[in-house]
């Protein structure tokens, strides 16, 4: 259906070569610009429904995974290997969903009632049930976050989940991009320079956000919806670094991390680490409080951090420390490494530093001005993309029903922990549920 060469998933070796088996023909459904008709051959006509899931990465898989069997599923990816940032996910140890249930998992997602339905039908309970069946055992670490069981690697699970979808006879088109739509709202996906129109009884785009280009999640694909009328919201970095102006004392601690500190911002409020890079501060206590940063300065606001560097020490037990010590023995009293110090002596006014009669506050609240977020490239994730009033509870598009959307391309906003692929499968799944629901009504 798709173009003249299309190219399968190689069974023997998924660790990422893949083999050029088919030369798909052309079904009498495919339109073919008049221009390429010398090039496209074609298709058997088929009795199952159609759909093509453009973008592989694990909303695009799990799509393609619960649409097989019913229907004839094309995978376009733009990439020459599916899933690249599950696997750049996979770097610091794949956690691939958390444990919360019911309204304290969706909770953890921004808007949460646009959460709350895929969630409930397809949360870590289901996940799990799906990766057992799949052969990728998981388990419950620290905080409630579940990660694949070792020895698994996190390329084992992808190739795990794409096993199946092969074996499901899911048709996988590799080098396929998708790059606009034609005339007669056909998405167009173009395959070594040859730009085909597809006709299918049903789309799901599920081409991600706009972090960590080099995986393929370019966000590009933004100007093609505006152009069919559908409204998207600019990307901008989630669960990134923050950039501080920080003097050389604290950037010679580059890379080490300050373990088990609070981070505030606003009202959100997050315990965990905090590692100095040489632009400013990141770690998974930053993560989460970047929405707060980001609504500061979207309005203009001072945006700044306060770290408690004793989350686990009161005011007065610091002061009861600090009491009677003599200057010099000051800083050894309140027991902070040597990166926390610099910290704490960079963000503190010199004369109150000096003084030292608000070191214990200073310790629970330092205060951090925050210049701006670290660019998209860097960031985790990103907010932005399809906005949310286009999208109705079954994903499908309110202005082209016959659109489905699904993953980080819709304008939803989650932290670390598990929650953002959670949220990808999650929204892949009803995606497909609902396209399965649409196509049994025609
Ligand atoms: C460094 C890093 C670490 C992370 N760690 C974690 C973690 O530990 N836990 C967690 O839950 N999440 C983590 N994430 C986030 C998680 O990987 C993403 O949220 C998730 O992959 C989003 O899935 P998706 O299917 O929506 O999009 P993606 O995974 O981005 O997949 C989209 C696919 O669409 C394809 N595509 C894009 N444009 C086109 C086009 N025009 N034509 C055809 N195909 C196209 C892309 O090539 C890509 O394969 C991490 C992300 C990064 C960058």
């Amino acid at each position: 259906m798709l173009c003249a060469h299309t190219e399968r998933l190689s069974l023997k070796n998924l660790a990422c070569t893949y083999q050029q088996l088919t030369n798909l023909t052309t079904s009498p459904s495919i339109r073919v610009p008049p221009q390429l008709s010398a090039s496209a051959t074609t298709l058997t006509a088929v009795s199952k429904k159609r759909v093509v899931v453009i973008g592989g990465g694990p909303a695009g898989l799990i799509a393609a995974d619960l649409l097989a069997g019913t229907c004839e599923v094309h995978l376009c990816e733009n990439g020459r290997t599916l899933g690249r940032k599950f696997l750049v996910a996979g770097d610091g140890g794949l956690n691939i969903t958390h444990s919360a249930v019911g309204e304290d998992l969706s909770a953890r997602y921004t808007p949460t009632e646009f959460m709350r339905a895929p969630l409930l039908a397809f949360g870590p309970v289901e996940l799990r049930a799906w990766l057992a069946e799949r052969g990728v055992d998981t388990f419950i670490g620290s905080s409630g976050r579940i990660f694949p069981r070792p020895p698994l690697t996190p390329a084992q699970v992808l190739r795990a989940i794409v096993d199946k979808v092969v074996d499901k006879g899911v048709q996988v088109h590799l080098r396929h991009a998708f790059a606009g739509f034609d005339a007669e709202r056909c998405p167009i996906v173009v395959y070594e320079g040859s730009p085909v129109s597809m006709v299918a009884d049903h789309y799901l785009f599920a081409l991600g956000g706009a972090s960590w280009p080099k995986t393929g999640s370019t966000g590009e694909w933004r100007q093609q919806f505006e152009g069919i009328g559908v409204h998207t919201v600019h990307f901008q970095a989630s669960n990134c670094g923050v950039e501080v102006a920080l003097p050389e004392a604290v950037r010679m601690h580059a890379g080490k991390p300050l373990k088990n500190v609070r981070v505030s911002a606003g009202e959100l409020s997050q315990r965990g680490e905090v590692t100095i890079t040489e632009h400013g501060l990141e770690g998974n206590a930053i993560y989460p409080i970047v929405p707060a940063l980001r609504e500061a300065m979207a309005n203009g606001e001072e945006a700044h951090l306060l770290i408690d560097l004793k989350p686990d020490v009161t005011v007065q037990e610091l002061e009861r420390r600090l009491a009677g010590a003599a200057w010099k023995e000051r800083v050894p009293a309140l027991k902070l490494d040597r990166a926390a110090v610099a910290l704490l002596k960079a963000f503190t006014p010199v004369q109150r530093y000096v003084e030292g009669g608000s070191l214990a506050e200073d310790v629970k609240a330092l205060r951090i001005p925050v210049i701006g977020l670290r660019p998209l490239d860097e960031a985790i994730s990103t907010v932005g993309g399809i906005a949310l009033a286009e999208v109705a509870p079954d994903l499908s598009l309110i202005k082209h029903p016959h659109f489905s959307v699904a993953g980080e391309m819709i304008d939803r906003d989650a932290p670390t922990g598990g929650f953002l692929l959670q949220g990808a499968f999650s929204t892949g799944h009803a995606a497909a549920k609902g396209i399965l629901a649409r196509l049994a009504d025609r």
